[in-house]
């Protein structure tokens, strides 16, 4: 297929998906589709594919967040590629340097064996004075190369720091929520497989617990999704605030949080859930701008802990049953994977 057939071909595919699911063809929304029917981002294809499977809306607010995903991913990428250009920018000009010192040594080199071969002949003191001179003046320029050399080397390290320093800060924000600030669903996986292979390893135990804002469709509706979003931010810092270094606190999407906590029981991590949802429950919630008081909010939360030789997937499977029948048991609550009734068969379904 030429490059044009296919382009029009992932065109029409990105069109027929939209208006299969009633998605406002805005060219936000456009790019969106378009990079999912042209399988150019994993992370996009799978949200999608999962909204689809489980047969959910596409939200406003859920395009969105996704569209500011792949922007996220390509300012990333942008960015990678200035780093990589500048580390070779610079190694280019420190081999540069490198080879003309060498030449430069060569030279000098060849100076000296010079003056000691003219050394062993018959020489009038003026020609040896002559001689000390060329010495003098070819060590002295040698002497000069090598400490601009150095300063070369010097300069050329500093800017391979500085680098170093760009591409961790790249790497972190492509790590990061930009909402919240915590850590995204990219992190989280790669943690959640570092937590199941250090436990494996060690026969540690872990849990995972699941975190969901009640009713904040219609808190959103009734404050506006900027004040929702404040509300996300606020979360966040909730659930950070309440784990340890180790532990992992994320936003798995929308108003979802994981939380992975490290060598913990389900007990404790059923304790500190606890202790969370009581502390988003106690914060009263004013809209600073207006002075509006906009009451309190709730979270459900579902945990469960690592059972060996399970994959992550299971995992969350688990703690996304429970956290399915929080909800359905009231909303904010925390449920745990032992007080899930058997004969409810919620894990079975999940
Ligand atoms: P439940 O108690 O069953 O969880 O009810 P809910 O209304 O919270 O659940 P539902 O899944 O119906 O709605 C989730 C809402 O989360 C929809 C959307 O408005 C909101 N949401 C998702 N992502 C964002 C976001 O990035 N910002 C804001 N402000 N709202 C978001
Ligand atoms: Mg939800
Ligand atoms: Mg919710």
């Amino acid at each position: 297929m030429q490059k044009s057939e296919r382009e029009h071909a992932i065109a029409k595919a990105a069109f027929a998906l939209m208006s299969q699911h009633g998605v406002v063809p805005t060219p936000a929304n456009y790019e969106l589709f378009y990079t999912y029917a042209a399988a150019e981002n994993p992370a996009v294809a799978r949200q999608i594919d999962e909204r689809i499977a489980q047969g959910e809306a596409f939200t406003p607010e859920f395009l969105e967040q996704l569209h500011k995903s792949i922007n996220t991913t390509a300012r990333t990428r942008d960015a990678m590629e200035a780093i990589e250009q500048s580390i070779s920018t610079t190694l280019n000009a420190t081999m540069h340097s490198l080879e003309s010192a060498g030449r430069d040594a060569l030279a000098y080199g060849r100076t000296l064996s010079e003056v000691s071969g003219e050394l062993g002949d018959e020489r009038s003191p003026d020609d040896l004075r002559k001689l000390m001179n060329e010495l003098t003046g070819a060590t002295r320029a040698m002497e000069q190369r090598t400490k601009q050399l150095e300063a070369e080397l010097q300069q050329s390290s500093d800017e391979v720091a500085d680098l170093k320093s760009k591409l961790d800060d790249v790497r972190r924000e492509s790590l990061t929520d930009p909402l919240t600030g915590i850590s995204n669903r990219k992190r989280f996986d790669d943690d959640l497989a570092n937590a199941i292979a250090s436990s494996s390893m060690t026969g540690e135990p872990f849990a995972l617990f699941m975190c969901d804002i009640d009713h904040f469709k219609s808190f959103n509706d009734t404050w506006g999704h900027q004040t929702g979003d404040q509300v996300l931010r606020l979360i966040a810092t909730c659930l950070s605030e309440n784990v340890k270094g180790r532990d992992t606190a994320a936003r798995y999407g929308g108003e979802e949080f994981c939380v992975i906590l490290r060598q913990t029981t389900l007990d404790h991590a059923l304790n500190l859930a606890e202790q969370i949802r009581t502390n988003v429950q106690s914060k009263k919630l004013v809209k600073k701008s207006t002075g509006d008081i906009l009451g309190t909010i709730t979270i459900s939360i579902g945990v469960a802990q690592f059972a060996p030789g399970e994959t992550a997937e299971t995992l969350i499977k688990r703690a996304d049953a429970c956290l399915y029948a929080a909800k359905h048991s009231g909303r904010n609550r925390v449920l745990g994977e032992m007080e899930l009734r058997p004969d409810t068969n919620i894990i079975a379904a999940a």
